[in-house]
């Protein structure tokens, strides 16, 4: 039943892959300053083959050597990205990566890439390390049935620490990128998915070093979206961009419309200053049998910001809680990649947005340690549920927040 691009209950065919490729090079050529390739190549598929993993992740690697021929791609792994070892894979990425990468990449598949003439630097994590529980394919990759993910999983955490002690001291800033982000899930049920450790001691280290982060950017949740991190005393501090798949298909919650993302930033001092979202109408693309990748949005227009920091990205999470702003509305509309209505309607917000909907987005964005997402969910999904008659509620659960979150903002972060 799949068109030539794909339905929103596949992953990607060949087809759609390269015209995502094809789009952005035709787009944007030469003003591309490197690509981040933020992982889950691999399909969920238990049953492939070591060897149909490596020609596929080989397929992939061919094609964006092809198409960004003057430009660096840099991947870093995804939570699907296993039964392949990180030999293979440095072996695969090897003229991407400097020799310095492939030392650390070959031990435990995180390497950092610096830009010494421009000062900013970018550090690549391995999150299937940090992840709950570890994936037992893993454990066979390594060659190891004792590895402790309570601790420090080979060593990552120490060396990610002295590579950002070593950026402050040289005064460089550093972006961070990865696969599975810190925080619970986007989609519904607000699970955890960093190990609860990791998950703390993440965003323990981002605070600390807040001063030098630029940005990070994760993948893994397919939806289009971000999360703000605050200081122990309530502060936003830094904050995490998550662009959405080129794979339609999601396995928990809704799908999404093919997305492609361009950051824009200032070369010399690593600020990035805007993004601009593209898309594939995939029902469209199908019918007419020709991919048409078209500008979604930019996101400072979009919303209206002023520019991109942990400040204004806060502000706009607090708008998804107003009634009297479309924030919200055109922020469900980006998460799911302007998924087709009759499409959205059977999954995400199950059907008209509604306050629990909002809700859940909003504590998600906000709150990135799992107990204080439920606290927020719960104590406002209370009021939600046992107040106004159920046409109001909506309303009143978006004026309610509004009102709870300012008292809030202290004492839960
Ligand atoms: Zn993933």
């Amino acid at each position: 039943m799949a068109g030539k691009f794909g339905d929103y209950s596949c992953d990607s065919p060949w087809a759609l892959i390269e015209s995502a490729a094809r789009a952005m090079k035709s787009m944007h050529g030469e003003g591309i300053e490197f690509v981040l390739w933020t992982g889950d190549a691999l399909t969920r598929s238990t049953s492939m083959s070591v060897e149909l993993r490596l020609l596929c992740l080989r397929n992939l690697t061919d094609l964006l050597h092809r198409t960004f021929k003057g430009q660096f791609v840099f991947p870093a792994l995804g939570h699907e990205d296993v039964g392949v070892n990180y030999t293979q894979l440095a072996t695969l990425w090897q003229h991407w990566l400097p020799p310095e990468a492939v030392d650390t990449f070959v031990k435990a598949g995180y390497y950092t890439i610096e830009q010494r003439s421009k000062k900013y630097r970018i550090v690549f994590l391995n999150t299937n390390l940090w992840l709950s529980p570890v994936d037992s394919r893993m454990l066979h990759r390594v060659g190891s049935s004792t590895v402790d993910n309570t601790q420090d999983p080979f060593g990552q955490w120490f060396w990610f620490q002295s590579v950002l002690e070593n950026a402050r001291k040289k005064k460089e800033t550093v972006y961070i990128v990865g696969h599975t982000p810190p925080g619970v899930d986007d989609h519904e049920n607000g699970a955890p998915t960093l190990n609860e450790r990791h998950n703390t001691k993440y965003l323990q280290t981002v605070r600390l070093y807040s001063d030098i982060i630029r940005g990070q950017f994760f993948g893994h949740w397919h939806s289009d979206t971000f999360r703000v991190i605050y200081s122990d005393t309530g502060l936003p501090v830094s904050w995490i961009m998550m662009a959405p798949s080129v794979t339609p298909n999601t396995l928990v919650g809704g799908p999404n419309n093919p997305g492609l993302r361009l950051y824009k930033f200032e070369t010399n001092t690593g600020e990035i200053l805007d993004y601009t979202q593209y898309y594939l109408k995939l029902p469209e693309a199908n019918s007419n049998g020709k991919a048409n990748w078209l500008i979604e949005y930019s996101l400072l227009e979009y919303y209206n910001l002023r520019e991109i920091s942990a400040i204004t990205l806060h502000d706009l999470a607090d708008r998804f809680t107003q009634s009297n702003d479309n924030a919200f509305v055109r922020y469900y509309a980006a998460n799911t990649v302007s998924l087709p209505r009759e499409v959205e309607q059977v999954w995400g917000c199950g059907g008209p947005l509604n306050g629990v909907c909002a809700l859940h987005h909003y504590c998600t964005v906000t709150r990135l340690n799992p107990e204080s997402y439920r606290e927020c969910y719960s104590s406002y999904a209370y009021a939600l549920a046992s107040t106004a008659p159920s046409t109001m509620r909506p309303y009143f659960a978006l004026h309610l927040l509004s009102m709870v979150i300012c008292a809030e903002v202290l004492n839960d972060r």
